[in-house]
């Protein structure tokens, strides 16, 4: 059997650990358009900051590949599927076969049409492991940078430049930090301890034009201001790669349409991860869930498909767990639409914390600096607990395990307390 995996991150890896872990004798090849092997995605902001070393970079093993017998073809991008001959043509030539075929190739950063943007030398993305790379490289204590784009990718890029330039101003069209998961309230927690840190934070503003030659020297903001600017980083949000998809004739949406098997519409074609469309629990409609956890998830489920093993991807929802600048926000399901009357917050200090509650059940939490009952909030969303049978009231702020009847707690990991 030849098993290709296109992308070589969380899903792709993860498939090929699965795959090999049911056959011990088929024919696994990753392809990879990237020069490195597989390293933590998450962990690029950490090494533009310094904190995370090249050597700590990698997600396995030096020998994670040949411990497997895994051919890795790096700087190769497959640029064409043929889901009729089962064939992947590569960018520059050459063919490769398979007879079962996973694409876990991720998002890339949108860039939108901006005035004189185009053959910039100092505008960036913050997506791979060489954007951080060549990010440092042109740095210096005097630069003033620029970050269009104030969700988790701008934010983590102004958090790595931290402490090692003259000036970071990051600007968003949202009226606030993180539009797509948190409201105000949190957002402007968040903000406020930012802007601690002298990171200048503009809302309701996006980039018109560019001003230099080969270099940008200013941008002009839709406000008429035009600020120095050093380095541009546009974060402003990413895509799901799905060409490879259309290109062998699969369904595909804003992301490839996959089944609870991470099987395509197109016979012997899985696909997982960042580039996918998957069934969201709580709203029951397919969204793209672009985060690590669930791609490793959805990765080990292809691969386990992949050899014939009928192996379903459990129920997910969106959960994120960041922290910038050393405060923590978690969170998950959904938080910033519904009903308000579901909503319930309560802000002690720098804590914050949102719950939506409806027709009973915990559908999303957001936790700022108070994560110690992300855990249980995260179990009640999946176990789609009534919040009617819980000894007490879910809103109390001294929530913990014995928020559970005593009947239910003996079937958990935590039964016995
Ligand atoms: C700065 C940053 C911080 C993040 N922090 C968090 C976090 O705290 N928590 C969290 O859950 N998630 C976080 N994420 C998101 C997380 O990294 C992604 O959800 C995860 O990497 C998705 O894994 P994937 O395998 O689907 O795709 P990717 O990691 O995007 O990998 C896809 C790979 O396929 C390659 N590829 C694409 N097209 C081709 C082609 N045609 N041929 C060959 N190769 C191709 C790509 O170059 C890439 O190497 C963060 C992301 C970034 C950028």
């Amino acid at each position: 059997m030849k098993y290709l995996i296109i992308g070589n991150s969380a899903a792709g890896i993860n498939a090929s650990d699965a795959v090999r872990t049911l056959d011990k004798k088929g024919d696994i090849t990753i392809v990879s358009n990237e020069e490195f092997p597989a390293y933590g995605r998450p962990l690029i902001s950490y090494f533009l900051s310094g904190k995370v070393k090249a050597e700590n970079m990698n997600y396995r093993d030096e020998d994670f590949y040949s411990l497997r017998n895994i051919k890795l073809l790096l700087n190769t991008e497959a640029e064409k599927v043929d889901a009729v001959k089962k064939k992947v043509t590569f960018r520059g030539g050459g063919k490769v076969d398979y007879d079962k075929l996973l694409i876990a190739c991720g998002s890339t950063p949108f860039v939108p049409e901006i005035k004189n943007l185009k053959e910039q030398k100092n505008v960036f993305t913050f997506l791979t492991y060489k954007d951080s790379i060549k990010l440092k490289e042109a740095l210096s204590k005097d630069s003033k940078v620029i970050i269009a784009g104030a969700g988790l990718i701008g934010l983590k890029a102004a958090e790595g430049l931290y402490g090692q330039v003259e000036k970071i101003t990051v600007i968003d069209l949202a009226d606030r930090l993180m539009s797509s998961v948190l409201d105000k309230t949190a957002a402007d927690i968040i903000e406020k301890h930012i802007k601690e840190k002298d990171i200048e934070v503009l809302h309701n503003i996006y980039i018109e034009e560019v001003e230099g030659k080969e270099k940008v020297k200013r941008v002009k903001f839709s406000n008429g201001d035009r600020p120095e600017c050093d380095i541009l980083i546009i974060a402003i949000g990413v895509r799901p790669n799905i060409k490879l998809a259309v290109s062998a004739g699969i369904k595909t949406e804003r992301g490839i349409i996959v089944d609870e098997y991470m099987q395509t519409s197109q016979k012997d074609i899985y696909a997982a991860g960042d580039c996918v469309e998957s069934l969201d629990m709580l709203s029951n409609e397919n969204k793209v869930l672009a985060l690590w956890p669930n791609a490793t998830t959805q990765g080990e489920t292809a691969g386990f498909n992949m050899t014939g093993k009928r192996h379903k991807a459990p129920a997910s929802f969106a959960m994120n767990a960041i922290s910038f600048f050393g405060l923590q926000l978690i969170s998950a399901g959904i938080v910033s639409s519904g009903d308000a009357n579901n909503l319930f917050s309560d802000t002690r200090g720098d804590k914050f914390r949102r719950l939506n509650i409806a027709n009973d059940n915990l559908i999303g939490f957001v936790l700022i600096n108070d994560n110690q009952r992300a855990g249980i909030y995260t179990a009640l969303i999946n176990d789609r607990t009534k919040l009617s049978s819980l000894e007490y009231d879910i809103k109390s702020k001294d929530i913990g395990l014995n928020i559970y009847p005593k009947e239910a707690r003996k079937g958990k990991a935590w039964g016995k307390l």
